[in-house]
């Protein structure tokens, strides 16, 4: 076996990835876990995991993680910091190409996750890093005592309001409905939280500044009314898509990108699996995730016996 060869090659760093090292690296399969940004996935956006068994008193998206990289790293998971950019099938032999490279695998276990949607609107490309950010635990803390705006009204969007009440004097949630999609113990949080301000049926149309952010623009969805708002930071939440763009024409998408597999996780190609939000039907919750990519790992280890 060569230096770039291995029994697993794992893309993806977060709950369903971990989870798939930690069993193939546990059932002594020679197994590398590629990521390219921060281990732990999306999960680390979250200040407060309060849904994962086993913690009664929650957890930090990031201690669970880390928890998770320091257990499969224990049994000889390696891991690699680059982006995945292809993958390529040749019977048994996958090949996966990174940044770095390429590295074979007999098995290959998909655990991208996804990706933050944009808003698509003038001067929002213009402003990340200078006050539009899509990570309020990567980014909250530059935000102390100012006045921020978070788009969105599901889970993800009222968890990132709740985890900026720690940082900000005032967080502005905007939603283009009139009720949250965030689930009930969520919203009761969020209605009790006296910092939150919630400005319903209404779509930020531009965000405007100089050096920094100063104000966003909005459209009230019900009268057509515009309007300017100031603001020192946005956060953008406004839903996500499978990370799949690599993977187009190589395995079967359903209609939204997600990987189609079966029960087993199994993709349409023998070998490839698919693990956790990038998988079409998935919960996308840590719990599934993790769950799929041991599903996975089982089952590729099946695979490489035959
Ligand atoms: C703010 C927020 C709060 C949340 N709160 C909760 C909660 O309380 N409870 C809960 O159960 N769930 C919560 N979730 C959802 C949870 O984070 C996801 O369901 C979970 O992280 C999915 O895990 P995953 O491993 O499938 O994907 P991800 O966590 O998205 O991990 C995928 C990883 O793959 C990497 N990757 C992608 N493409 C490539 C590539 N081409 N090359 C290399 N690496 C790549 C990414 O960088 C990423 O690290 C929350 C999500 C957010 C955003």
């Amino acid at each position: 076996m060569t230096e770039r060869q291995y029994d697993v090659i794992i893309i993806g760093g977060g709950p369903a990835g971990l989870s798939a090292g930690l069993y193939t690296a546990r059932a002594r399969h020679k197994t590398l876990l590629i990521e390219k940004g921060a281990v732990g996935g999306m999960i680390i956006n979250a200040g407060l995991v309060e849904n994962y068994p086993g913690f009664a008193d929650g957890v930090s998206g990031i201690d669970l993680t880390q928890a998770m990289y320091k257990q499969a790293a224990k049994f000889g998971l390696e891991m690699l910091s680059v982006e995945v950019t292809g993958l390529k099938v040749d019977g048994k032999n996958k090949v996966v190409a990174t940044s770095d490279g390429d590295f074979s695998a007999g098995s290959v276990i998909i655990a991208g996750g996804s990706e933050r949607l944009k808003l698509g609107v003038p001067g929002e490309v213009e402003y990340t890093g200078k006050g539009v950010s899509y990570c309020a635990t990567c980014d909250g803390a530059f935000f102390r005592d100012k006045v921020v705006a978070v788009i969105g009204g599901g889970n993800a969007a009222v968890t990132e309001a709740l985890e900026l009440t720690r940082f900000a004097s005032r967080i502005y949630v905007i939603h283009r409905r009139h009720e949250l999609r965030a689930t009930k113990v969520v919203q009761e949080k969020a209605f009790a939280e006296k910092k939150l301000e919630f400005i319903w049926d209404t779509v930020i149309t531009a965000v405007v500044g100089d050096a920094f952010v100063k104000k966003i623009k909005l459209r009230d969805l019900k009268t057509g009314k515009e309007s300017e708002l100031p603001v020192d930071g946005v956060f953008v939440n406004v839903g996500s898509q499978p990370a799949t763009g690599y993977l187009k024409g190589v395995l079967a998408l359903d209609a939204v990108g997600a990987i189609i597999v079966n029960d087993r996780m199994e993709t349409g190609v023998p070998g490839v699996y698919a693990a956790g939000d990038i998988r079409s039907g998935s919960i996308r919750q840590t719990i599934g995730a993790a769950g799929d990519g041991a599903v996975a790992a089982v089952n590729a280890g099946k695979y490489l016996g035959e």
